[in-house]
């Protein structure tokens, strides 16, 4: 009896494809009472190992397990189809294949969400550090596991090139900054992944690209929506004109702040005020989610006057962009109000409305059309991610395949030049023609 079970075993493992978990364990559950009443009867075992012996089974339920790193393992189904499937699991490389990253510049993003972002990617490791303070470098450097060697000033910044750890160097410095880290990053020989805005004017994401271009290696602005499955679906959705064609786009990123000694309120260090910092969401979304370019932006600007906040940069900046499709965005970006990051696509047979669409987490995306003499209004739901790590890993990814990042240099400078038209718009009290 006790060989017929293994007997049993083993045709399942190799027609697995052809016996279902179902059929595999009430055939086995039979075989093993059979077996098990049968070895009573011989006077084999008692009834103590007989309990153990059916109860449990070290036999391994059936996985597939591609030999491809990047195919992940097939485990045995166990939910119907009335609940979401989970999965697929995660294909980390092993850790000396990952691509090796220095974070430059210890601030709240890095803190709070890169660093520990890092530990979720499957391409991607953290192995140096930027900071200028030693103090705070050092307890970080403890708490990821990060060689004092492999710890730089901004002084010491250029060492970084005889690093061979180090692929890749990100930015997540004040705006203003991003530019000489760049450059000085290029030439230490390492691809660059800068955070956004890319700079503070169009000419200096230009000198950044070319700096890029000129040393060998990739740069790519961190535009986690891009990453994010939320607005990837909406892509698609637009994309595959699921709702009827695009008309028109609501998108707002507003937020509070409270501190006028901080550089997002510094001219030279920020570039701008709500726009480059938050508003720049509403743009870069729309021209992803789209796929298409603005011919043309006209803009207001507006800030409380006498509040310290806005003494170097603007407060409110509302603006509109006109696609050659016909398609008009209505774009607004506040320091002054309460959080809210939305947007609304207007589609001639529905429309899609994302909320949280720019936060890190919690993103809702509905949907509604009609259907008869009914609206039907959906809530798509899509398993969260982080995007962060997304993003590292996509960098990771165009590097040891030797592709270009989705977001390249030329994506920041695209911005750049319409963020430009748009203080030109406000300023001058009229719509500016983008070529
Ligand atoms: P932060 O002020 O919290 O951190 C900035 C870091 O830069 C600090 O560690 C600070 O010590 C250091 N620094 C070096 N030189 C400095 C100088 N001269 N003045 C001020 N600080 C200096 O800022 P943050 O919120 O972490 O933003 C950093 C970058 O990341 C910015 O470019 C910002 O736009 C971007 N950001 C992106 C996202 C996103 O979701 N992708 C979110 C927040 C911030």
């Amino acid at each position: 009896m006790v060989f017929y079970f293994n007997y049993l075993i083993l045709t399942m493992n190799e027609d697995k494809q052809s016996l279902s978990r179902k059929d595999f364990l009430s055939f086995t559950g039979k075989s093993i009472a059979v077996g098990a009443m049968g070895s009573i009867a011989l006077g084999v075992v008692n009834p103590d190992q007989l309990s153990a012996q059916s109860d449990v089974s070290t036999t391994s339920p059936t996985a597939r397990v591609p030999a491809a790193p990047e195919d992940p393992i097939v485990l045995e189904r166990w939910k119907s189809d009335v609940d979401q499937q989970s999965g697929p699991t995660p294909t980390p490389l092993p850790p000396d294949q990952r691509v090796g990253y220095a974070v430059v510049g210890l601030g709240h993003l890095s803190l709070e969400e890169i660093l520990p972002a890092l530990s979720s990617c499957k391409k991607s490791k953290l192995v140096a550090l930027v900071s200028g303070s030693r103090e705070k470098m050092a307890k970080v450097a403890a708490q990821y596991g990060i060689k004092p060697s492999s710890c730089y000033s901004y002084e010491s910044f250029d060492q970084i090139k005889s690093n061979t750890e180090v692929d890749v160097i990100y930015i997540v410095l004040p705006n203003g900054l991003h530019k000489e880290y760049t450059i000085r990053g290029a030439k230490a020989g390492k691809h660059i992944l800068c955070e956004k805005p890319m700079a503070n004017s169009s000419k200096d994401c230009s000198d950044m690209i070319a700096a890029c271009s000129k040393a060998g290696v990739k740069l790519m602005v961190a535009y986690r929506i891009h990453y994010q499955p939320h607005n990837l679906k909406v892509k698609e959705l637009l994309e595959n004109k699921t709702f009827g064609n695009a008309k028109f786009v609501e998108a707002c990123n507003s937020q509070s702040s409270a501190n006028p000694d901080h550089w997002r309120h510094k001219k030279a260090l920020a570039g701008g005020g709500a726009l480059p910092d938050i508003g720049l969401y509403c743009l870069n979304t729309t021209r992803f989610i789209l796929a298409e370019e603005p011919s043309e932006v006209f803009a207001y600007q507006y800030s409380t006057p006498g509040n310290p906040l806005f003494k170097e940069v603007e407060e409110l900046v509302s603006w509109q962009m006109r696609f050659p499709s016909g398609i008009i965005a209505n774009c607004v970006t506040d320091y002054n109000v309460h959080e809210k990051r939305t947007y609304t696509v207007l589609c001639d047979k529905g429309w899609l409305s994302m909320d949280k669409a720019y936060a890190y987490k919690g993103q809702q995306l509905k949907s509604a059309k009609a259907d008869g003499r009914l609206e039907r209004q959906e809530e798509i739901g899509i398993a969260e991610v982080n995007q962060f790590a997304e993003e590292m890993d996509h960098f990771s990814d165009c590097i040891i395949n030797k592709k270009s990042p989705n977001t390249p240099g030329e994506e920041g400078l695209k911005d750049q030049i319409i963020m430009e038209a748009i203080y030109k718009s406000a300023r001058e009290g009229k719509p500016i023609q983008l070529k």
